[in-house]
């Protein structure tokens, strides 16, 4: 099925037209290669930059990295979502330097051994910083391929079968790279600049006159809706309570303002105001909630509504409905710490050096900018 002349032009496009961006600097680090690798999934190249630079000032080695602690691990990824990538990536590199000196795998199966790499992340390592032969199948390459060899319902397998069989004597790192690059900048979703393509006379999409028409679009299934209740407690010194989510689970070891679940999700959720916290929300559930999480007795009777938050994750979409409670005195340490790993009542500065999920500093935010208020 390979196309003859397919990886030369594409070479010869990419080295005229790739973008410069900072972990291609020459020599490739294999620990720059791995960083950007695992920021870039999900997450849009401009987002990374900022992000991959702070880093590599803050751990410039996979030693400064292994040895950091969780915590300051998470503040640095704090806002670039799926928080599982840099746990997993904060263990793999501890197990590089503990169990390989570190030096990272140079083989796709060895590499795989790691918490979080997947054979596409393995591929992208062992052909980028170790020339080896090994092909990469992300949405960009996907796309691509789909389009190039008007494929309309391609299995992984078959795509990564063809992904291999594409694969040049050398080069293969540069190879792979300008396949993603061409999905991210011509080949793109919507809108294809197929006139720039260096591929546009191999192409079978662009032959059939709807390049967008490839790989065919999935049947959209109808996203669930939670509605979540969020207590933001503050007491008489002005400290907050901050619970840590368990580390194995969503958003795991992030800190969070108390929360929990309204109710189950709900299709019909979206018809009703999202802008309106109180829409669903008994003040007795604030004292629930509090109750249920921390075994703190407040009465919330007096709670002000602070405002609604709106989250989507990849599978599911969230409402926050924010509620203000002040308490009249210091804070006791919570007697329960249910589903949180700890509870903790946190000054303004710690709210801020801690790592917060994007909603929760969202949250924080709504509430230092909100008018003051007698209390304050
Ligand atoms: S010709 Fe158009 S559809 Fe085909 S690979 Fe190039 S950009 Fe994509």
């Amino acid at each position: 099925m390979a196309h003859p002349g397919l990886a030369s032009r594409l070479l010869r496009w990419f080295d005229r037209h790739k973008r410069d961006l900072p972990w291609r600097r020459e020599p490739r680090d294999p620990y720059h290669v791995w960083l950007s690798e695992v920021m870039l999934q999900q997450t849009q190249v401009a987002t990374v930059i900022p992000y991959f630079e702070r880093w590599v000032r803050r751990f410039p080695t996979l030693d400064a990295l292994a040895a950091a602690p969780l915590d300051e691990v998470l503040k640095l990824w704090e806002g670039l979502g799926y928080y599982a990538r840099a746990r997993n990536f904060h263990a793999a590199a501890q197990i590089v330097v503990r169990d390989y000196g570190g030096q990272l795998p140079r083989t796709v199966e060895g590499l795989m051994a790691l918490p979080g790499v997947g054979r596409y992340t393995a591929g992208a390592i062992a052909s980028l910083a170790f020339g080896a032969r090994a092909p990469v199948l992300d949405g960009n390459v996907r796309r691509v391929l789909s389009r190039v060899f008007g494929l309309g319902r391609p299995s992984e397998a078959e795509l990564w079968a063809l992904a291999e069989s594409l694969l040049p004597q050398d080069r293969t790192g540069a190879f792979n790279e300008a396949l993603m690059e061409l999905g991210a900048t011509i080949c793109t979703p919507r809108a294809p600049q197929c006139s720039a393509c260096p591929l546009r006379t191999m192409c079978k999409a662009y032959a059939s006159g709807d390049p967008e028409a490839y790989p065919a679009k999935p049947a959209k299934r109808a996203t669930p809706h939670y509605e979540v209740l969020t207590a933001v407690i503050i007491d008489s010194a002005g400290r907050v309570l901050l619970g840590r989510r368990p580390r194995d689970g969503l958003l795991g070891g992030l800190w969070e303002f108390v929360s929990s679940e309204l109710r189950t999700p709900d299709a019909n959720a979206r018809k009703r105001s999202h802008t309106d916290p109180t829409d669903l929300t008994d003040p007795s559930d604030l004292t629930d909630l509090i109750a249920s999480r921390s075994g703190l007795k407040v009465k919330a009777g007096n709670a002000e509504p602070l405002g609604a938050v709106k989250h989507a994750f990849t599978h599911f979409k969230l409402t926050r409905r924010v509620w203000l409670v002040r308490l009249p005195a210091p804070g006791r340490t919570p007697p329960l710490t249910n589903g949180y790993d700890r509870l903790i009542w946190a000054a303004p500065e710690e709210v801020e050096r801690l790592a917060l999920t994007r909603s929760d500093r969202r949250i924080w935010e709504m509430y230092r900018a909100r008018p003051p208020s007698l209390f304050d």
